[in-house]
């Protein structure tokens, strides 16, 4: 097949299996300081006719994957047929209809930063279209910012949840004032919980997204604390936590090496983590989706799971200063999946001797390193 149909850059982790159309290009803010994802890149707007044809080219995509299963008989089944398809797909908007297939065929996610800006009617049309030309889809989620939630009316997001809209996945990032500003998010602490308290109140799924590490060493326990506060007052569906990276390309690589911003390290996060679970008083899963973080296994609802959350962390702490350091690194490398690996002997001396060639078995471990292992993950 010779056409194909845009993709963005982005999505979260847990719409790796959805279809993805890009129903606007790049993001209309694009100055906060601890992102990458679209720099150098200009928003624009994309013209119904352009979503709609898009739509319609990975209708065309999915019906042609039908019709060779369909052909395969019984000796294929769409698992295989998709499989054949992954394996040398004509672009990358086959493989991810070939993939959206293979993880059901039910969800789309809309990128790129912020659909929630084009106008409600165009977005609630271009829904409707999405919904009529593939039957069968149940979600329909995207990027948003709060403040253009806040911008909306509450009878436009009624209007956008009616025509299919399911859920809005938001960047909290903080609910600390001073490092909202410091990191130039361009949204106050007030627009977090006006705009996300209304995506609540007219029946859309939110999900919020916490940077841990986010006010460096010195503001780690503000930042906890005024996070779990604001996140208090929206009570969204999902709380999902990634960890602080920086590389070259993220501006606020700048104000490390100018000494304005002093990186927290493990320790200081876990901590962080700790003070910002207990106090959050929410109705919420809690979600540790991302590669970035420590510890994936803290994952659950809350607030009934808070007390075993709490355990995990404790048991971090509990470990000695020397398996703390393995296990970050093991994780970091890629080796570990969660604490309970590091009873794998095998896997454990290996990450001792990656240990031994990154530190040179010096006495004292230098954050430095992980800070280094984790510029690959973005
Ligand atoms: S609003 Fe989101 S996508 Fe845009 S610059 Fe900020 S973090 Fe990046």
């Amino acid at each position: 097949m010779a056409y194909s149909f845009e993709i963005g850059p982005i999505r979260p982790p847990n719409e790796s299996n959805s279809l993805l159309l890009r129903f606007t290009r790049n993001c209309p803010w694009n100055k906060c300081k601890f992102c990458n994802s679209y720099k150098g890149k200009a928003f624009e707007l994309r013209s119904l006719a352009e979503i709609k044809r898009d739509i319609l080219v990975a209708r065309a995509m999915r019906e042609k994957i039908l019709e060779i299963t369909l052909k395969a008989g019984s000796a294929g089944g769409m698992q295989k047929v998709v499989s054949m398809v992954l394996k040398d797909p004509p672009n990358e908007s086959f493989r991810n209809v070939a993939l959206w297939l293979l993880g059901g065929g039910e969800n789309v996610f809309l990128q790129d930063a912020n659909s929630l800006i084009m106008k409600t009617e165009e977005l609630g049309e271009a829904i409707v279209f999405l919904k009529n030309a593939l039957p069968g889809i149940k979600r329909i989620t995207s990027y948003a910012r709060s403040q253009t939630a806040v911008k909306k009316k509450p009878a436009e997001l009624f209007h956008l949840r009616d025509a299919g809209l399911s859920r809005l996945h938001l960047g909290l990032e903080s609910g600390y004032e001073p490092i909202l500003e410091f990191m130039n998010k361009g949204e106050t602490a007030a627009d977090h919980i006006k705009g996300g308290r209304k995506i609540v109140e007219a029946g859309i799924s939110l999900s919020e997204y916490v940077i841990l590490g986010l006010g460096g060493k010195a503001l780690s326990y503000l930042h906890a604390m005024s996070t779990a506060k604001v996140l208090n007052e929206i009570d969204p569906e999902f709380i999902r936590l990634r960890t602080l990276i920086v590389n070259r390309s993220v501006p606020l690589s700048e104000e490390i090496t100018a000494g304005r911003f002093i990186r927290a390290a493990d320790d200081d996060i876990i901590r962080e983590e700790r003070t910002f679970l207990e106090n959050l008083k929410v109705n919420s899963h809690y979600m540790s989706d991302h590669i970035s973080n420590l510890l994936p296994e803290l994952e659950g609802k809350l607030p009934q799971d808070k007390e075993k959350l709490l355990a995990i962390l404790d048991n971090f702490e509990a470990l000695p200063l020397a398996e703390k350091i393995n296990f970050m690194i093991g994780r970091r490398v890629g080796l570990y999946k969660n604490l309970q690996d590091l009873d794998d002997a095998q896997r454990h001396e290996l990450v001792e001797q990656i240990k031994f060639k990154l530190d040179q078995g010096k006495k004292r471990f230098d954050p430095q390193i992980i800070f280094k292992l984790m510029e690959d993950f973005i």
